[in-house]
């Protein structure tokens, strides 16, 4: 099915724009880059706020649900050094943006969202936009468990800790990225899986995202 918006002139000039501010604001892998120049974030706006798409802001898109800021977007993503085929498991699928990111980055994504209206709309507009990633709906707090273990994970909402049952669903060497914090604020966290029972954590900047809702989380 072809999708119903146009990425014109003036949208892809706007992306170009967005990708050179986020170069201007620290993001340097390449390839991340790219597959911002290449996503057209117009399309998870109503065509009346197409003028705020390529802004480097976080917006409300309806359902009740916000498309994370691309410079949020770019930071986690560069975080979790994609490589072509990894098995990735993204918690809170909200507008699908990131999931795009990821898969142009090669990733074969398993994405989950808490919320069934957000959730019936972004497995509506992504495989329509020609990205077929396997969703899900439910608590993505405890993992998706019978896919596990993973590459890596991303967590895209704040959470209270870190879930020691998405640890275990990190295969040795796997990274995951998780904003943790207070409903106020979080810190960007990476935890590496060294071995069996080792992992690396590293603390990194501030950021806020909407909350982790669930079993392991708030
Ligand atoms: N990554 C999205 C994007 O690119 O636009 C934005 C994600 S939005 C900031 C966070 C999402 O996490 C919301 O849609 C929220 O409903 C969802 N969420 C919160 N707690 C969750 C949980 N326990 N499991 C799955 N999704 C959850």
């Amino acid at each position: 099915m072809a999708y119903k918006f146009i990425d014109n002139y003036r949208e892809q000039g706007a992306r170009k724009k967005l990708v050179e501010l986020l170069k201007e604001r620290g993001i340097t892998d390449q390839r991340v880059l790219k597959a911002i120049g290449k996503v057209p974030r117009h399309f998870f706006f109503d065509e009346t706020f197409w003028n705020q798409a390529y802004k480097d802001i976080a917006f409300p898109i309806g359902d009740g649900q916000t498309i994370s800021q691309p410079y949020t977007v770019a930071y986690q993503t560069e975080l979790l050094h994609i490589q072509k085929g990894d098995k990735v498991l993204e918690i809170g699928t909200g507008s699908g943006y990131q999931t795009c990111i990821l898969m142009e980055l090669g990733a074969k994504v398993y994405t989950i969202e808490r919320q069934p209206s957000i959730y019936a709309h972004t497995i509506k507009v992504l495989p329509g936009m020609g990205y077929k990633a396997s969703f899900f709906l439910g608590d993505g707090s405890k993992g998706i468990e019978e896919h596990a273990p993973y590459a890596k994970i991303i967590v895209t909402a704040g959470a209270p800790f870190v879930p020691e049952v998405l640890l275990k669903q990190l295969k040795i060497g796997g990274i995951l990225v998780i904003p943790v914090g207070d409903e106020k604020s979080q810190k960007m966290i990476t935890v590496i899986r060294v071995s069996e029972n080792d992992f690396d954590r590293i603390e990194l900047d501030t950021f806020r995202f909407v909350p982790l809702v669930g079993d392991q989380a708030w």
